[in-house]
């Protein structure tokens, strides 16, 4: 069998990280079968369309390395690949239905039904628009043939609505979570094709899935209700459906629900692949600095799990070693603090060269130009401490700035009597060096130390304390080296003049 398979989002707003890990599943299912990837925009609810969301949805799936195979912007056998373009064809196939005896007119108006669910509620009951109750309501089963008819004659807003069989045991298979068995009397009529002449999502999806060849749904959970009407509904066309795939949800960190925008602002970390810049902005995982892989990497993992140790995963090594067989039937509990590792697994895989590429320019608007052999030198120093490229500002600032303060706990905990003298006799002693390679000048530093018989602690800390102002950041032998003879003296000299003076 040809595996073709499909991410059919509606663009009604910027796309979830649960949407994209729909999108990924799909596509490493497709990739190892060496099947298609389509992308179908599903547009029919037009109410609940936002301009750009479509555009958002392609920029999200380029940004993580998934390549359509069929879709709006590729092309293809199938298409198109929007549904508000195959528009004219849904009509064909409710009436299809209609004509079979499988689905019917309706004429309720909104209010009609809305006090429906009203009297129904009252009896501490949901009402469901079925077996039970159609034959009371204003519908081409109910009506009279002539009445139904001429009410269509005259132009009445009127649905399509499908009728859902009134006590029939409805089986199917889920790839996850197995045989489920449904009656058909706990669900409803639904409307297949609305009055605004466009279909619901269930029509059109189960059309286009049949019409598109599509051979595995691979979908979230939250159609997991649906499935019982599509399944029944492809019998009604006398179609062959596709096999099914509910994936278990993103559940927010504490794992009490679905992980929401709200979490996300709550606690300081993107719901989205990208920014989302329109009415109410979203922060993205890439504006954040994420690298695509690593985001990838991170979210393959919420739901999937290879059955081994494994953590690190490329796309490649992704796609061969995805099974459907290995998708928890759980939900997923979403870990911020083990988004931000996947980043820092990720940066430290990258050669100091790229980092240090990428830290020029932010170098650069803070108005220092260096050669990036430098940079790359700096960025050596301190990549361990980050999980994002722009944190090297904050672990090398100091590399840049001379320090403008000094650390009172510092100072009250290692500034003692001695310690001016102990650096005056430091100074001299680098200044008599040509260069201050680091471990050069280290091991002189500590032979000076132990001849002196000092406490290694207290000279290092104090030294620190005047080169950096706090106790933070990599060796003190690689910055001073990295700053430089001249800009050591000098700091040396300032914390000197500038420490004596607070502690006098
Ligand atoms: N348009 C639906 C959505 O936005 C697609 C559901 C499906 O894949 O069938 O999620």
């Amino acid at each position: 069998m040809q595996v073709r398979v499909r991410f059919a989002p509606s663009p009604t707003g910027p796309l979830h990280i649960g949407g994209m890990r729909t999108a990924l599943y799909n596509y490493f299912f497709a990739r190892k079968h060496k099947g298609s990837f389509i992308l179908r925009i599903e547009d029919t609810d037009q109410s609940r369309l936002v301009p750009g969301a479509e555009e958002y949805i392609f920029e999200s799936l380029d940004w993580c390395g998934i390549e359509v195979d069929e879709g709006i912007r590729e092309g293809g056998d199938f298409g198109p690949y929007r549904q508000s373009d195959r528009k004219e064809q849904y009509g064909r196939y409710s009436d299809m239905l209609v004509e079979a005896g499988d689905a019917y007119y309706a004429f309720d108006t909104p209010s009609e039904l809305e006090q429906l669910r009203r009297d129904a509620e009252k009896k501490g009951k949901t009402f469901l628009y079925n077996a039970s109750v159609r034959n009371k309501l204003q519908n081409s089963l109910a009506l009279p043939e002539k009445v139904w008819k001429e009410r269509i004659d005259r132009g009445e807003p009127h649905v399509i609505r499908y009728k859902m069989p009134s006590d029939e045991d409805i089986h199917f298979d889920d790839m996850i979570r197995g045989h489920i068995v449904v009656n058909s009397g706990t669900l409803d009529d639904k409307i297949l094709f609305k009055s605004d002449g466009m279909p619901t999502y269930h029509l059109a999806n189960i059309v286009d899935d049949h019409l598109m060849e599509i051979s595995h749904v691979i979908r979230g959970e939250e159609w997991l209700p649906s499935l019982p009407l599509h399944v029944s509904l492809y019998r009604s066309f006398g179609w062959k459906a596709p096999e099914f795939a509910h994936l278990p949800l993103l559940l927010k960190p504490d794992g009490r629900g679905k992980l929401s925008k709200r979490d996300g602002d709550r606690m300081g970390f993107p719901v989205f692949p990208i920014f989302w810049p329109y009415g109410e902005t979203a922060k993205g995982y890439r504006e954040e600095g994420y690298y695509p892989d690593a985001f990838v990497n991170m979210l393959a993992l919420l739901g999937w799990n290879p059955g081994t140790e494994q953590e690190m995963f490329s796309m490649e090594e992704l796609i061969s070693a995805f099974s459907m067989e290995r998708v928890n039937k759980a939900g997923s509990r979403f870990d911020p603090d083990k988004a931000r590792w996947f980043n820092h697994q990720y940066l430290q895989r990258r050669s100091n060269r790229d980092l240090a590429l990428e830290y020029r320019e932010i170098l650069r608007t803070k108005g220092h130009h260096l050669d990036i052999a430098d940079i790359e030198k700096l960025v050596g120093l301190v990549k361990e401490r980050v999980n994002f490229v722009q944190e090297l500002w904050q672990e090398t600032d100091f590399f840049f700035i001379s320090p403008q303060t000094y650390d009172p706990d510092v100072i009250r905990k290692r500034w003692k009597a001695e310690t001016p003298g102990q650096l005056l006799e430091l100074r001299g002693l680098l200044d008599g060096m040509d260069e201050l390679t680091p471990d050069i000048a280290g091991q002189k530093v500590k032979s000076w130390i132990s001849e002196k018989g000092y406490n290694t602690g207290a000279v290092m800390n104090a030294f620190r304390l005047v080169i950096v102002g706090t106790s933070r950041g990599p060796g003190i032998f690689d910055i001073i080296s990295w700053i430089g003879k001249r800009e050591t003296l000098e700091r040396i000299d300032r914390g000197l003049a500038l420490i004596g003076k607070e502690t006098a």
